[in-house]
């Protein structure tokens, strides 16, 4: 699957906001967004007034970057979401949840879903026994992921439960650091989503 191959900061300077995309580096006084904080490009310093469906535009794309889902992908699981009973916006979310690179992420095994998505990739997972390596993978209740790698991976893993380990794991997870596995418990629902996104705008902009 494709996926957006530019400079990271730059996204979160067009969102005016940090949306950690980095791992340890968004913690750090180096963070893009608090030391230019205006958008990226020639007319970054001009500020006008969005319009209703600009800032839906905004939550939109930020969510899609936060996730680093591209538009295909973000729209079909927004079409997924209200086929299923339930609240659309926290559908979407949850789906997006469910991810095996942002489980690994929320578990702390991964410094950011990128770095989760280039762990699933290079075939360092398995979900009950058999391997993975699709990051979009959606994990379900009673799931158990493992790393399961050479030495070397072993311990950068390990490094990263270790520099992570002040963010917290998500309720519907139990990580296992020192084993490096992790049990799905139930799924995701709203309140377990760590940042402020309004889902809703999604949902208007889809519905136009
Ligand atoms: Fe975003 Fe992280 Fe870059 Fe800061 S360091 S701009 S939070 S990706």
């Amino acid at each position: 699957m494709g996926r957006d191959l530019g400079p990271d900061c730059r996204l979160c300077r067009r969102e005016g906001e940090k949306l950690f995309l980095k791992g340890t580096r968004c913690y750090t006084h180096k963070c893009a967004v608090a030391r230019r904080e205006y958008a990226p490009g020639q007319h970054g310093l001009k500020k006008g007034k969005l319009s209703n469906f600009g800032i839906q535009m905004r939550e939109k794309q930020k969510i899609k970057r936060i996730y680093g889902v591209l538009e295909t992908q973000f729209r079909n699981y927004f079409l997924k979401a209200t086929a299923i009973k339930g609240v659309t916006g926290h559908v979407l979310l949850q789906y997006l949840e469910r991810r095996l690179d942002s489980v690994l992420f929320n578990a702390g095994f991964a410094k950011s879903r990128t770095d989760g998505r280039q762990i699933v990739s290079h075939n360092h997972v398995s979900v009950n026994g058999r391997r993975v390596n699709i990051a979009s993978y959606l994990v379900k209740p009673n799931d158990i992921v493992e790393i399961k790698t050479d030495a070397k991976t072993t311990a950068q893993l390990k490094n990263n439960v270790e520099t992570t380990k002040e963010r917290k794991v998500p309720a519907w997870l139990e990580a296992d650091g020192a084993n490096l596995k992790i049990k799905v418990v139930r799924m995701p629902v709203r309140e377990d989503v760590s940042f402020a996104v309004n889902e809703q705008l999604v949902v208007e902009l889809y519905s136009r």
